[in-house]
């Protein structure tokens, strides 16, 4: 056979993708004090983002009253990463905490709306996709497996995110309770039939050594992590971990806790399937509830009204489900002024190039010029 050249498609697609950058969005969740800001601060800071702060502790628990959105961009050997992490309120501080899953919930939908507002908009082009792609649920490690409040946590939330459940504060349990612990929640899981997030099975052609991480990794669940905020000297190395008068454990040592293996996972192997099944499967689940109930609205709208537009063909403006019919027209309103702001903003276009990317992360942050898109690179 002939080589055409179609063999270079991958790199095509390499070349486009890093270009145009990678993002990713992460939700902590799980009580208060659980170390859920220690462990985002351990995960993201030291490697790929070595200078730069997030909120320390004590600015954290003060503030986990609300969700707080906090992105940074990273770039690793050319490859960028524009990284959002989202931090919710952590309950059990409130005495009643019935339902504190619901603004989390409510949150995950509201991202799942916007993007499909504007996917079915007209500029499509340049959506900011803030669709949450992984949840990490802290469990408490000085309960028996779950709580109730954890069931009714995960099960709130499992057909709209991919939930990774996290054994919190590894350090205050011996290996043999870690080991009965996980055992414990992941016997839970499947009782109570949460739905956490699956990995993928490992290809058959795959080899041994691959197959068997695979396996290994799937055997960790719960992750039982460690998170910590400074470096101390152990054997004369500089290592970010936790020192007792008994000694001290080191957030990155595998035979301590499983932090290298979340990050991995979070970072290495999975993060592109994490926001595969967000698209395909959470979010893909969000927009066929909404489209069926726009249709029925449709319906309900021309049978009471027979005599007004005629065409099948026009596609029903996104609404959430308990719209009404004035909601629908603010809708419209507000299309046609879409319309009209694209028409007027066409001719300088061009000049503002760079203002689109100036608007892709979502908080400003304070610091250098870091962001502004990719260097021009010739083609
Ligand atoms: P959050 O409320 O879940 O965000 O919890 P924080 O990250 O603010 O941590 C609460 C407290 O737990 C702080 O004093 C941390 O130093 C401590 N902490 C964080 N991670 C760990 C851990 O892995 N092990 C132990 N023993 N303590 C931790």
């Amino acid at each position: 056979m002939e080589y055409v050249g179609f063999a270079t498609l991958p790199n095509q697609v390499h070349r486009k993708s890093v270009k145009k950058g990678f993002d990713f969005t992460l939700m902590v969740a799980g009580e208060s004090g659980l170390g859920k800001s220690t462990l985002v601060n351990s995960l993201f800071l030291t490697d790929l983002y070595k200078d730069r702060k997030l909120l320390n502790a004590e600015e954290r628990i003060t503030q986990t009253v609300e969700i707080t959105k906090h992105t940074v961009d990273i770039e690793e050997k050319g490859v960028k990463l524009k990284l959002t992490i989202v931090d919710t309120p952590g309950f059990g501080d409130a005495v009643n905490n019935t339902e504190c899953w619901k603004s989390v919930a409510d949150y995950i939908d509201q991202q799942f709306e916007q993007y499909f507002r504007d996917e079915s908009g007209l500029n499509r082009k340049n959506i900011q996709d803030n669709r949450v792609h992984c949840c990490l649920y802290f469990i408490s490690p000085f309960g028996h497996g779950l709580r109730p409040l954890d069931v009714e946590f995960m099960k709130a939330l499992h057909e709209k995110v991919n939930i990774v459940p996290i054994l919190a504060k590894a350090d205050t349990l011996t290996p043999t309770e870690v080991k009965k612990k996980k055992f414990k929640i992941r016997e839970e899981i499947q009782q109570y039939g949460i739905k956490i997030y699956q990995f993928p099975d490992c290809d058959s052609d795959e080899d041994e050594d691959f197959k068997q991480q695979d396996q290994e990794l799937k055997d960790s669940i719960p992750f039982a992590v460690i998170g910590s905020n400074t470096v101390v000297e152990a054997k004369g190395k500089r290592v970010r971990g936790r020192l007792y008068p008994w000694g001290i454990v080191e957030v990155e040592n595998s035979a301590h806790c499983d932090f290298v293996k979340l990050r991995n996972m979070l970072v290495r192997t999975h993060m592109q399937d994490l926001k595969d099944v967000t698209r395909e499967t959470h979010y893909e689940n969000y927009r066929a509830h909404c489209i069926q109930s726009m249709t029925r609205m449709v319906v309900k709208e021309r049978n009471r009204n027979k005599l007004t537009r005629e065409s099948g063909t026009d596609f029903p403006i996104p609404v959430i489900p308990s719209t009404t019919d004035t909601e629908t027209e603010k809708l419209i309103r507000e299309k046609d002024e879409e319309v009209q702001r694209r028409h007027s903003e066409h001719e300088p276009e061009h000049e503002h190039s760079h203002d689109e990317h100036s608007d892709r992360p979502l908080e400003p942050h304070s610091d250098l010029g870091l962001d502004p898109g990719p260097e021009p690179e010739a083609s």
